[in-house]
């Protein structure tokens, strides 16, 4: 059998495993399939091609073009995954595995790119949070900024998601504009070399934007600055060590970790076997047990259970758990694989042994069980092993003690406010999850619970049969947790793209925040175009382009006439006296959708054109009451243009409808979606 040289993609070119190379083994047979791994790395050449050919053709893209690359770069991977599972395999995983961590790096992917194609602009600038308006007049306004960072993003993943952990850092580095070092576990690294070998191949991203170190990183982050960011996943004791390096620390580097977690599930105390709630419980504890043969990082592995339900818990978790086929990860019949390593297996052992002095193993003896077509000796398998801590709340081992693998403990909890300190004593985790019907709990859970993990997971009858599952992070929702889980955030839809983004508070006069967003603001410039708005192609459109419309005056009749037509005759617009004592209002008013109707009447141009929909208005708020006899004008200005397809794009456009007195009636933002081009 050939051995696989699992190369490094260093500054443009391929690089063999040097004398430096370590053996990796296949996870099933204990054989060895590729060795990794250089002594020698030119870390300042890798750097210097990120920062000098990586960084500028990513930063001259927009948002918009960068998730066009992102989906593209997806939709390839979709058609290539094959080769991803082949390979993956060797790692121990199952078919289902793969699901999770191809398929699930790919929709990730995918997430990200939509969302930056909805909620970021299609131009260099991401704006967080609105204008401050910092002066009375408004001569002086205030806007948070983010633009990329100029450094590279350094990622050092964990051995148990190949290529989801690499996609989903990945996709929101590349989206923020900046290039990517990648660094996978060496256990798995040959599944995400050949991830990047496709990638590449793609032709879809620029040079520089992405290079991969399979092996030790040598100097690396000593070489990094303050506009670098390190992203880690794994152990503990690495995250400390890394993030403790002098440099790291001397130039503020950032630091995003995430890291060994005891996630919890709580059944709630409404979940009495028999209930959808019980069934439920039962099915995600064993999942979370044995999908990935429990080395997910999300994985369950403390069962918080009311006092009277342990006994039933445990018996209905071990019989799941006796059907459990564990065997060969290419044998479809197989549940559960193997671990990635035999070193990793030692190491569950010896944690799942630490766990035996605080609690009894009551089901999974690793001296005893059946392994199905496989190499039971040499292969990394054990059986899932459940424990029960009778004394959870003198008890240290089983809320501070990893066991990566197919491991969990059952404790019981005497009252909800005994499950939250259960749960709470992980000290920090990526995800608890409570599965209960009554929304009280739920509230109870988040108040006193939230300060301590990244997810709340509930699930219930109502939601069972679309909920995601525990353990799924999923892109729109942070993935991350506080204290022992690293104090990291990532994913969560635009935040985590943040993370490689500075944000500026920028302060200036509204024509200098217009230019610098992109965007205008009220209190800047103006300009007249050639004729009317309307009549102009999205294209044509310029930002701060406006129109002031005639003036009308609204009768008593208008008001009346309104009133009946739309049946919204209250009391405001119908009784002076009613109005007159209302402390808001002079006397009848018109209402204030009549306004809003009147508006459109005086600015629209009613031709067919390039203006396809009005698609809704933002932020409309009504400023002063219009009286009979007041006379209202309107101001139109294009204040954003996104593309949407590719023939129309959506308009923003700021709306301030004024009196005769030049008082601000009302503002808001109006949405047009208008066509690029005139139509023939
Ligand atoms: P490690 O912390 O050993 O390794 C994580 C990553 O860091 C790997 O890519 C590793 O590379 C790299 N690394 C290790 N030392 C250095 C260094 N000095 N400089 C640069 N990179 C370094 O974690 P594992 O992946 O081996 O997993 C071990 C444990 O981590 C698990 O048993 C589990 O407890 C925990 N874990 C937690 C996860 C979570 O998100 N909560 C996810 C996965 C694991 P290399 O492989 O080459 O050593």
């Amino acid at each position: 059998m050939t051995v696989q040289d699992v190369q490094s993609f260093v500054a443009g070119q391929w690089l063999e495993p040097d004398s430096g190379a370590r053996d990796i083994a296949d996870a099933a047979t204990g054989k060895i399939i590729a060795r990794a791994g250089r002594d020698r790395l030119d870390t300042t050449a890798m750097i210097d091609h990120s920062v000098t050919v990586g960084s500028p053709a990513l930063k001259a893209m927009t948002f918009h073009d960068r998730a066009r690359m992102l989906k593209a770069l997806a939709l390839y991977l979709q058609d290539h995954k094959q080769v991803l599972y082949g390979l993956s395999f060797s790692t121990g995983a199952t078919q289902k595995d793969h699901l999770i961590d191809v398929d699930g790096g790919i929709g990730t992917m995918l997430v990200i790119a939509s969302k930056g194609r909805r909620e970021m602009p299609d131009s260099h600038v991401y704006l967080d949070g609105g204008t401050e308006m910092l002066s009375r007049k408004g001569s002086f306004l205030g806007q948070h900024v983010c633009t990329p960072l100029h450094g590279v993003a350094v990622h050092i993943n964990a051995f148990n998601f190949p290529v989801w952990g690499m996609l989903e850092k990945l996709a929101p580095t590349l989206l923020a504009g900046m290039p990517a070092i990648v660094k996978p576990a060496t256990a798995t690294c040959y599944v995400t070399e050949a991830c990047v070998r496709l990638m590449l191949q793609s032709g879809i991203l620029p040079d520089g934007t992405i290079q991969l170190v399979t092996g030790g990183t040598g100097d690396l982050l000593d070489r990094l600055g303050s506009q670098d960011v390190v992203s880690f996943t794994g152990s503990a004791d690495t995250a400390f060590k890394l993030r403790s390096a002098p440099t790291l620390l001397r130039e503020s580097v950032r630091f995003v970790a995430e890291q060994d977690s005891l996630n919890a599930s709580i059944l709630g105390n409404d979940a009495v076997p028999g209930t959808p709630e019980f069934d439920i419980f039962i099915k995600e504890v064993h999942r979370e047990m044995t999908t990935k043969t429990g080395q997910k990082c999300t994985a369950i592995r403390r069962i918080i259970v009311p006092d009277s339900q342990v006994d039933a818990v445990i018996s209905a978790v071990s019989s799941k758990l006796a059907d459990t086929t564990i065997g060969d990860p290419r044998d479809p019949k197989t549940r559960m694989g193997a671990l990635v390593s035999q070193s990793q297996r030692r190491d569950v052992l010896e944690k799942a042994n630490a766990l035996g002095q605080e609690a009894e193993r009551v089901f999974g003896d690793p001296d005893a069980f059946e392994v199905q077509g496989a190499d039971a000796e040499n292969g990394a398998f054990l059986p899932p092993m459940l424990y029960h801590c009778a004394d959870p709340d003198h008890a240290t081992t089983v809320h501070d003690t990893e066991a990566f693998g197919p491991v969990a403990t059952v404790m019981g909890y005497r009252d909800i406010d005994h499950a939250i300190s259960l749960v709470n004593k992980g000290a920090g985790s990526l995800v608890a999850s409570v599965i209960t019907h009554d929304p009280d709990v739920a509230r109870e859970v988040v108040m006193g619970a939230g300060a301590y993990h990244g997810r709340l997971y509930f699930n219930n009858r109502d939601s069972m049969d679309e909920a995601t599952g525990h353990g799924s992070p999923l892109p729109h929702m942070v993935h991350g947790g506080p204290g022992r889980a690293g104090g990291g955030e990532e994913l969560g839809g635009v935040r985590g793209v943040l993370h490689y983004m500075q944000r500026t508070a920028v302060q200036g006069s509204p024509d200098i925040l217009t230019k610098v967003t992109g965007q205008w603001v009220p209190g800047s410039k103006t300009v007249k175009g050639p004729e009317h708005p309307f009549r102009r192609t999205f294209h044509d459109l310029q930002i701060g382009e406006s129109l002031t419309t005639s003036e009308r005056q609204v009768s008593i009749e208008d008001i009346e006439t309104f009133a009946h037509f739309t049946g919204d005759t209250f009391y405001a617009h119908m009784d002076e006296d009613a109005a007159l004592r209302n402390p808001f209002f002079p006397g009848r008013v018109a209402h204030g959708y009549l306004l809003l109707s009147f508006a459109a009447g005086l600015f629209v141009d009613p031709d067919e054109g390039p203006v396809l929909a009005n698609t809704g208005l933002n932020t409309l708020r009504f400023q002063q009451p219009v009286s009979a006899g007041d006379s209202i004008h309107v101001h139109l200005t294009v204040k954003k243009k996104t593309p949407r397809t590719d023939t129309y794009g959506e308009v923003r456009w700021h709306v301030l409808i004024r009196n005769q007195k030049g008082e601000t009636v009302a503002e808001y933002e109006l949405l047009t979606m208008n066509a690029y081009e005139a139509a023939a």
